[in-house]
Order: C-alpha cells, then sequence, then structure tokens
C-alpha cells in the first residue's frame, strides 16, 4: 500500500530576507510575490520546496504552520489568534486563510538530496526562515530585532523538495515522416530563462563523422510543471544522429539533458 500525503510545490527560499514563502502567483500582477521585509515582493531562489498538509502531528514533523495572505511568508500560527508573529505588511501580523492548507512540516530528521535542512523558526516574526548561512547572515526580520532568530532548543526543520526532472526528446521522423524534434518534459520549474544548447553527429560525404554544436543560447522559462511539447528544437535533417539537447535553469544552473537514438 501506498500512503500518498498530500502537498504543495512552489514554495521557495527568497533571497532578500530568508523566509520561505509561497511563489504560486508570481504571474498575476503587481505584489504577486508577497511582501517582503526587506521591501517590496520576495525574489526566490533555489529549490522549489515541496510542502506537505493536512496530516497529523508526529514526533518528527509539527502542524500548524500557515501560508499568511498579507507577506505570503510560512508561518508558525500555534500559539494562537493573540500571537500571529509580526508581517511586514500594513495588517501588522501574520493571517491564515480559515480555508487554506495547514501545513505540517518535518524537523530533526536527516538531510537528503531531497530535503534541506537548517530551517528554523524565528522567535521573532514567527516566520520560517533559512539559518544555513551562518550567524551573521540570517536574512532580515521584520521586528526592530532586524534579522531572524532561531532558539537554541527549537525543533530544526527539514523541508523536501523532491523535484524529480525528467527530459525527452520524440523523433517525428520516426512518427510522421517530418523532420522535428520535439523536447518535452515534466517536473521542473526553472526559476529564470532557460539557456539552451544541441549537439550532433552526422555522416560526411568523406564518410568520417562529424560534430556539430550550438552553444547555449537564451529561451523564455519553460514551465514544465505538465508534460507536453514544449517547443520544437529545429527542423533536423534526417541523416543528424546522436542528438543531445542540454537546458540549464538561468540562475542556479541546474539542468537537464535528453538524446534521441541514432536515426536510421
Ligand atoms: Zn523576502
Ligand atoms: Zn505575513
Ligand atoms: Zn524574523
Amino acid at each position: 500500500m501506498v500512503i500518498t500525503v498530500p502537498d504543495q510545490n512552489d514554495w521557495r527560499f527568497c533571497i532578500k530576507c530568508h523566509e520561505l514563502f509561497y511563489n504560486g502567483y508570481k504571474d498575476s500582477g503587481p505584489r504577486s510575490t508577497g511582501v517582503c521585509p526587506a521591501g517590496e515582493g520576495h525574489v526566490q531562489k533555489g529549490f522549489n520546496f515541496v510542502m506537505p498538509y493536512g496530516g497529523a502531528e508526529t514526533a518528527t514533523a509539527q502542524a500548524n504552520w500557515d501560508y499568511c495572505v498579507h507577506c505570503y511568508a510560512m508561518f508558525f500560527s500555534g500559539y494562537g489568534p493573540e500571537k500571529m508573529g509580526v508581517c511586514p505588511s500594513p495588517a501588522g501580523k501574520h493571517e491564515a486563510h480559515p480555508d487554506a492548507f495547514r501545513f505540517v512540516i518535518p524537523h530533526d530528521v536527516a538531510e537528503t538530496p531531497t530535503m534541506q535542512a537548517r530551517w528554523d523558526f524565528c522567535v521573532h516574526c514567527f516566520t520560517m526562515f533559512f539559518s544555513g548561512y551562518g550567524p551573521g547572515n540570517m536574512g532580515k526580520c521584520p521586528t526592530p530585532h532586524g534579522v531572524h532568530e532561531a532558539h537554541p532548543d527549537a525543533y530544526r526543520f527539514v523541508l523536501p523538495h523532491p523535484i524529480r526532472p525528467k527530459a525527452w526528446l520524440e523523433d517525428q521522423h520516426l512518427i510522421s515522416g517530418d523532420g522535428d524534434i520535439h523536447l518535452l518534459g515534466d517536473g521542473w520549474t526553472p526559476n529564470a530563462v532557460v539557456r539552451w544548447a544541441y549537439s550532433y553527429e552526422y555522416p560526411g560525404l568523406d564518410g568520417v563523422r562529424h560534430n556539430g554544436f550550438a552553444d547555449f543560447a537564451d529561451t523564455e522559462p519553460l514551465n514544465t510543471g505538465d508534460s507536453g511539447s514544449l517547443f520544437t528544437v529545429w527542423d533536423a535533417d534526417p541523416k543528424w544522429f546522436n542528438i543531445v539537447v542540454q537546458f540549464k535553469d538561468g540562475q542556479t544552473g541546474e539542468g537537464l539533458s535528453a538524446s534521441t537514438r541514432q536515426r536510421v
């Protein structure tokens, strides 16, 4: 039996304040990235965290974490309505939506390739923030304290980012006879403009294999949250083979590649 826990992606680290904030409204106009204590909206960097919600609290997962409808930060509401922390928005204190997801966040478990440690509860503003850059670099707290601060005896949170990007090429020459190579993918949410490049081989008239390569070029961010044809790479000569496409997140450098089987 597989037990699946519901979760929500698009939770991000803000490079300006170090808070965990929800970036799922990023394309919906002004203030769509919330209110950052460092001014204007939050700015994402790094992993796309996938936050579990709705489950029961356990010895290694704490309940009562909420999305703030004003600043978009993840904050702890477990001290009750009179103690909601400090929000950098005009509301002054964080507020959860009554119908929103209630997050249950892992803590004091091992860091893994898809779980990042060194996330903490700020005792001043009640947000979740990243403390991994060390004591002199704790981000920006909206309280007079100025920087976020963890309690030394508090839970140390470990956030899941189980994104497993996949990419593959579909050779239309084998399907419909035209020359297009389609790049498809899913499970990846780039942070910025995607840089992509391709390489290939082809048989020359002299019978020798030649190599071709196009250096990295920029393209618009590819939303690979859904499977589908992302773009047509090029109208390929059917004689080309061993085609490899590489693409990289323009901000983090995180990348992946896809290749075709040899054409016949
Ligand atoms: Zn921020
Ligand atoms: Zn808030
Ligand atoms: Zn704080």
